[in-house]
């Protein structure tokens, strides 16, 4: 049985309940986030928690706990579970209200909730055979760069990959790479790491911003701009990335082979380094 945390208490999962009149439940009127933990440490929980409050900000919801009440309450949700390495999800909604009305709850109390699981990385198979990916037209709203819970897009394009026997759908809008469905995208070419640029049509992932931090520090040639459609289907390799898929190699996109259609050299370089500073952040001993 796991342990949860709703508005103040912590709690059985299997316990917990929530109002059907949630905003969250009602109009996906909420933010997430999900923080991977290993050896039971928060990788990265600093800058989880400030895109947490970007989200936040953006869809005008106050921000109902300071970065240290959040600290304690996820450090309680990991301690309160079994596994040594956790993904914790962290959610706020508007709340619930007397009636259904698209106006704001006033006052607003938000619902904060969180749950733990174990983390579900890629297994060593998957690392040295690769995933292969669908592509589809990014038809999801303009404000893709806020984490909300309001994710049915994103659940109908991820099934397409499901359906298919694929691990990612790959999004393309006006010609040009945004992101995965539940992931970050890179792509090499000539050498070079390429990563679209941060703007509202992608999320700023966590394990992106990391990525390119450790390109930056061990000297691997990047740049940040546009990738055309044309670039992506005739990379030399292309990744996905996560918080639960750290750095994955796609090595076939809607059947066809990516580069040689084996995970390529840079992919596993990036994994090892990414692996080595998460270790010497989170690892005990
Ligand atoms: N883009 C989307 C749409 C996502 O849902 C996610 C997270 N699952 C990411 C990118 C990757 O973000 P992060 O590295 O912060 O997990």
């Amino acid at each position: 049985m796991s342990l949860c945390h709703l508005d103040g208490n912590d709690l059985p999962l299997a316990e917990a309940r929530l109002s059907p009149l949630d905003r969250g439940f009602l109009f996906g009127d909420g933010a997430y986030e999900v923080i991977p933990a290993y050896s039971r440490r928060p990788f990265r929980l600093a800058e989880h928690l400030a895109r947490l409050e970007n989200t936040l900000e953006a869809l005008r919801l106050p921000n109902p706990h300071p970065a240290a009440a959040w600290a304690e309450i996820i450090a309680r949700v990991i301690a309160g579970n079994p596994w040594e390495d956790q993904s914790v999800y962290l959610q706020v909604t508007r709340g619930a209200d007397r009636v259904r009305r698209h106006a704001f709850p006033v006052p607003t109390r938000p619902t904060v909730f969180l749950m733990s699981e174990p983390l579900p990385l890629p297994g060593q198979t998957q690392l040295d055979n690769g995933v292969s990916a669908v592509s589809a037209a990014d038809y999801r709203w303009l404000r893709c760069d806020l984490k909300t819970v309001a994710l049915l897009a994103n659940c109908l394009l991820r099934q397409q990959a499901v359906e298919a026997g694929c691990a990612e759908t790959l999004l393309f809008r006006d010609g040009f790479l945004t992101e995965g469905a539940a992931s970050n995208i890179f792509a090499v070419r000539a050498g070079v790491l390429l990563a679209p640029p941060r703007n509202a049509l992608l999320l700023p992932g966590i394990t992106r911003d990391l990525i390119l931090e450790l390109a930056a520090s061990h000297g691997m040639p990047h740049e940040v701009r546009a990738i055309s459609e044309t670039e992506v289907r005739t990379a030399d390799e292309l990744w996905m990335t996560s918080s639960t898929k750290e750095v994955l190699p796609i090595v076939t996109l809607d059947g066809q082979p990516i580069g040689d259609g084996r995970p390529g050299e840079l992919a596993r370089r990036m994994h090892g380094w990414y692996r080595d500073f998460r270790d010497a952040e989170t690892r005990r001993g």
